[in-house]
């Protein structure tokens, strides 16, 4: 891809890693929401024994560098080896596409099993990063977006003890450090007034159990990766949390590699995350470019695109290389960091900013606004507004931004309109804001209102995807289905993994019924995410209207394995399982209906039937009763039954 075209120096001479030697199982540690000055040897005010203790058995990155200051965007680079314009994931809640390679899929095709316990709902199964994996825990505790490093880590360490001879790669994310902090004791007693440093130190804590529990389980060699995925502003530039801007407190994020080939000690060599992809692969033999076991330099590119993508702000890129870095949005910024780590000083007046810094800021692909999920190239340019403010200039709205969408994700439509309007009599042509108030207003049934705001978002957004999707979906809770199914299949047609969209599509159809496509929609939806066993029951019950047998007993054995004695579908399972003539199952399901089901007498009319079949010695008992039992619909039916007339 274009951007590896940035590297600063040539390669190095390729080194083996490991020989011909049996592949290493190799564990990735990734630590949410993490500043780099927050843990290991050179934190102040905290305590980290276990990260430090790795730090001090293999190598210690000081310049480490996140690719975007957001969960999924981040990881997604760590999962694929790209920065976002060749991933294309630019901000959390989207969906990583299925023609990109991702790291569990090469590991799993060369032998490894492949296992993965993540610790919140930003990287939950639905966002694309568990393809390859053999296991995939997100879940969360009820009614929680997140669980704590203390029970993700137990989940994976009764994992760990099963046995198995392939070599392992397990992917543990750990969430704590993500805003509110609320640590547990004795870290929230130890840490009164700076909660934020107890959440990293009882993450280490965790740590600490998951690493010793890992080198105790795995024979032979081993590789382990420690890594931030941004940090957090804690007040720095006027940054509470992260995401909106590029400045060290959440670009600069704390990486340690204990593993084959991996040289004791600290680097000062500025790096990518990303890297942490081709370090893994290297360390399981399948090639050894860009590993971090090399010392290959490259300019470190980074962007942060949520206020561009959403607000309509600046793009805001960022590069660095040995001590300089620049940032670029609207205008140029230098900065030392290794002598100015606050980026206090903005040296763009005053120093010579390298060439190869200058054409990586300049030549940045920026994602275009109507399909920010689309391949971008770099000839194309992208389309900022005239009036388009600096991010950074914007800090004041930085915390209502933060607890309007926060509002918004748990419902309380009401609490965050009043925000969402003193957002947008600051900035009128925030597109996020004008559309979350338009749902907002949709959702509370405010219908005038929800379309001026909707007609407002169209007219700072004409071709927005994001517009369609939403005012689809107002249309759809209206019932105005000939308003909304047009919008919804042409966001489809244009980008087939969007969720909102497809959920929607597939209640349309139904309604419609247009019963192959709703079915064919719905198991679309249920390999992005986990159905509930309801939600199956009612893939089971299309499936078995459009004739299709076998995916109707499969959704319908899924929804049992669920819900157990709750199951109230075995009269339509035992049907099926005799259309399929498996009759033995057709008999255990059939048994199992209720005496007080509805269609009891129909349950004995088809157990008659396997009776028949099956040659059990009580078929003439079964048949009596089923004539004896029977309901104006089965009488007809047992009447013509040629089974029945031996
Ligand atoms: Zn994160």
């Amino acid at each position: 891809m274009l951007i590896g075209a940035c590297r600063a120096a040539p390669k190095t001479e390729p080194r083996a890693a490991g020989g011909t030697k049996a592949r290493p199982s190799i564990m990735l540690v990734t630590l949410d929401t993490t500043r780099a000055d927050a843990i290991g040897p050179e934190a102040t005010g905290i305590d980290t024994p276990a990260f430090s203790e790795l730090a001090a058995r293999g190598r210690r990155f000081r310049q480490a560098y996140a690719t975007v200051p957001e969960t999924l965007p981040s990881h997604t680079s760590m999962m694929t080896g790209l920065y976002p314009a060749g991933h294309g994931v630019h901000e959390n809640a989207r969906y990583l596409s299925g023609d990109r390679p991702v790291l569990a899929e090469r590991l799993r095709q060369a032998g490894y099993r492949t296992v993965a316990f993540v610790s919140a709902f930003t990287l939950a199964r639905r966002f694309g990063l568990a393809r390859g994996f053999d296991v995939y825990d997100d879940e969360m505790p009820e009614g929680q977006v997140e669980r704590a490093a203390q029970e993700t880590t137990d989940r994976t360490l009764a994992h760990l003890r099963q046995d198995s001879r392939q070599p392992l790669f397990l992917w543990v994310h750990y969430y704590d450090p993500h805003y509110p902090y609320t640590p547990p004791e004795p870290f929230r007693s130890r840490y009164l007034k700076k909660p934020y440093l107890g959440e990293v130190a009882a993450m280490d804590q965790q740590l600490g159990r998951l690493v010793q529990a890992f080198e105790q389980q795995v024979k032979g060699p081993a590789g382990i990766v420690i890594v931030g995925d941004h940090g957090e502003g804690l007040g720095d530039h006027r940054e509470s949390q992260h995401g909106s801007l590029l400045y060290q407190a959440t670009m600069h994020v704390p990486l340690v590699l204990v593993g084959p080939g991996i040289a004791k000690g600290v680097s000062d060599t500025p790096v990518s995350t990303r890297r942490v992809f081709h370090t893994i692969l290297d360390w399981a033999g399948l090639g050894e470019s860009n590993s971090l076991r090399g010392s290959e330099q490259e300019v470190v590119l980074a962007e942060a695109m949520r206020p561009f993508v959403a607000f309509g702000w600046q793009p805001q890129v960022m590069a660095v290389l040995g001590r300089q870095k620049a940032i670029f949005a609207g205008k140029l910024e230098v900065y030392d960091v290794v002598a100015d780590p606050m980026e206090a000083r903005d040296l763009a007046a005053e120093v010579e900013v390298s060439r190869a810094l200058k054409t990586a800021v300049r030549d940045y692909p920026v994602p275009s606004l109507e399909a920010p999920l689309a391949n971008v190239s770099a000839r194309s340019r992208p389309v900022v507004r005239k009036d388009a403010p600096r991010p950074v200039d914007m800090s004041r709205l930085f915390d209502v931004i933060e607890k309007a969408s926060g509002l918004f994700a748990r419902e309380e439509y009401a609490r965050a309109i009043p925000l969402l309007e003193r957002i947008l009599a600051e900035d009128p042509k925030n597109l996020d804001a004008t559309l979350s108030l338009a749902t907002a207003h949709s959702a509370l049934g405010h219908e005038k209102q929800a379309l001026e705001a909707f007609r407002g978002a169209a007219d700072i957004a004409p071709d927005s995807q994001d517009v369609r999707t939403y005012l689809a979906l107002h249309y759809a809770r209206g019932k105005q289905w000939e308003r909304a199914v047009p919008l919804l299949e042409r966001v489809v047609a244009e980008t087939p993994d969007r969720l909102p969209a497809l959920e929607a599509l597939a209640v349309l159809r139904e309604r419609q019924g247009r019963t192959s496509e709703a079915v064919a929609l719905r198991q679309k939806i249920y390999v992005m995410r986990k159905p509930s066993a309801e939600e199956l029951v009612r893939l089971g019950q299309l499936a078995m209207d459009d004739g299709q047998t076998a995916l109707a007993i499969e959704a319908f054995e899924k929804a049992r394995a669920l819900q157990g004695r709750a199951f109230g579908q075995d009269l339509e399972l035992g049907v099926l399982y005799l259309a399929a003539r498996r009759l033995p199952e057709a008999k255990d399901s059939l048994d199992r209906v209720a005496l007080s089901h509805p269609e009891y007498p129909m349950a004995l009319f088809k157990r008659a039937q396997v009776s028949v079949l099956l040659h059990e010695p009580d078929r003439a008992a079964r048949i009596a009763l089923a004539r004896e039992r029977a309901d104006a619909t089965t009488r007809k039916l047992i009447a013509a039954e040629r089974l029945f007339q031996e």
